[in-house]
């Protein structure tokens, strides 16, 4: 049983508050750094964190700085001391209404730079994760589908009973995101700009579908795809099925009482 709470949106709330009240917000606490970090080059004096999680985050770090005998070069060299962001009261990139877990501040993100999304595991490194994990917390590299590895966050994936029609609701990677700070709005490196909101949560939501029905059967590889990707194989997948019909149509009845009936019914 996690001590944190289930990564959904009332779980969530019901645990650090709601951010559509600012309830978060109003609960951070800092949380300053064992060792030297840097936003950007600038060093940073404390982490603004959700009271609930700043212990755990300040043990992880903790964690880290014993693991590498207290020697702020050899953090600086992994670039652990990056960090590239932690409260931020914003919606999931492309979500019209499921706020990032970094709205609740209960995530965090390090090194941005070399753990984008869709990089895999990213370059971070192993001592890192498992000082994380040891709190409880999720990191982004294990998610499917997308990864964020720059990504750690105070919530639970455990299964929980609840109402059937509400399992969809949680996606695989629904709360990953490239980044943690209003600041810098970059976008998710990779993939092309989306058509619009709802459409990207359609597809993220077909995406999800594919690849969790294609892992399910031993292709865990299609987690890589964007969902732009998808987008297009959907398209022509739809795209054959209407040529085949098409085909099928003219080669079963041929060619003239086709024109005939395309002429009566649709010109
Ligand atoms: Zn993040």
């Amino acid at each position: 049983m996690s001590r944190w709470p289930h990564d959904d949106p009332a779980s969530l709330a019901a645990f650090y508050g709601d951010p559509a009240k600012d309830e978060p917000g109003r609960q951070l606490v800092p949380v300053i750094p064992p060792f030297q970090m840097y936003y950007e080059g600038q060093p940073v004096k404390q982490i603004q964190f959700h009271r609930k999680a700043a212990g755990a985050l300040k043990a992880a770090l903790e964690e880290i700085w014993e693991h590498y005998g207290r020697d702020q070069a050899k953090l600086d060299a992994l670039r652990i001391s990056h960090y590239s962001g932690a409260y931020n009261h914003r919606l999931i990139r492309g979500s019209a209404d499921r706020w990032s877990n970094h709205a609740y501040g209960a995530a965090i993100d390090l090194d941005a730079e070399h753990n984008g999304f869709n990089t895999g595991h990213g370059t971070m490194p192993q001592p890192v994760i498992d000082a994380f994990k040891r709190q409880g917390a999720l990191w982004g590299g294990d998610y499917r589908g997308r990864t964020d590895p720059m990504h750690f966050e105070f919530c639970s994936r455990e299964p929980i009973a609840r109402p059937l029609a509400l399992v969809g609701d949680v996606q695989a990677d629904g709360d990953s995101d490239g980044q943690g700070d209003p600041d810098v709005d970059q976008a998710p490196q990779g993939s092309p700009p989306g058509p619009s909101p709802s459409a990207t949560g359609f597809f993220s939501r077909a995406r999800n579908w594919i690849v969790g029905a294609a892992s399910g059967v031993g292709f865990g590889g299609l987690g890589a795809l964007t969902d732009w990707q998808i987008a297009v194989a959907l398209f022509a997948f739809i795209f054959l099925s209407v040529v085949c019909t098409v085909t099928f149509v003219i080669c079963f009845f041929g060619a003239e009482p086709v024109r005939v009936w395309v002429r009566k019914h649709v010109a």
